[in-house]
Parts: C-alpha cells; structure tokens; sequence
C-alpha cells in the first residue's frame, strides 16, 4: 500500500494485490508512470505526482482481475 499524490495534487491510497495481480500489463499501458511491472512478471507502484487522478482510476478499472485497489485519503474504497 502506497499513499499516492497524482499530477493535480489529489491525496489516495493505492495498492497492488501482488497474490492476484497476472501480469497482464493493462496498468502499465494506461499509467506507465504509475505502474511498473517486476521480474516476477508482477506490477508495482512507482513515483508520485506524475500520472492524474482518471489515469490511475482507468488503469484500476482496466485490471482484469480487479487486483489494483484505489482509496481516496480517508480509506474510502473508490475501486474496485
Ligand atoms: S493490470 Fe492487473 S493483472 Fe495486469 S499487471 Fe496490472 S495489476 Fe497486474
């Protein structure tokens, strides 16, 4: 779990469940500045205050196995 700054200086959490992430590399197309994929062939967080706020939110959506999980400053679940 990561707090995250986006581009517009919007707070969220942002975390990736590794145990059911597949590699599928959807998040890494979308938001390349947020998303890193490892040797394990799974994804990561990377810098802050570089993708925006609907960036990240479309790259979440795009997982196909919903393993991205977006939370605004408070702890509020926002996706999935
Ligand atoms: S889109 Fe989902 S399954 Fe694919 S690399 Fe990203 S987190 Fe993993």
């Amino acid at each position: 779990m990561k707090e995250y700054t986006t581009k517009e200086g919007k707070k969220i959490i942002l975390d990736v469940d590794r145990d059911i992430c597949i590699g599928a590399a959807s998040c890494i197309a979308i938001a390349p500045l947020t998303f890193g994929i490892d040797d394990e062939s799974k994804a990561y967080i990377l810098n802050e205050s570089i993708d925006d706020y609907e960036t990240i939110l479309e790259a979440a959506k795009s997982c196909p196995v919903s393993a991205i999980i977006l939370k605004d400053e408070n702890g509020e679940q926002i996706w999935p």
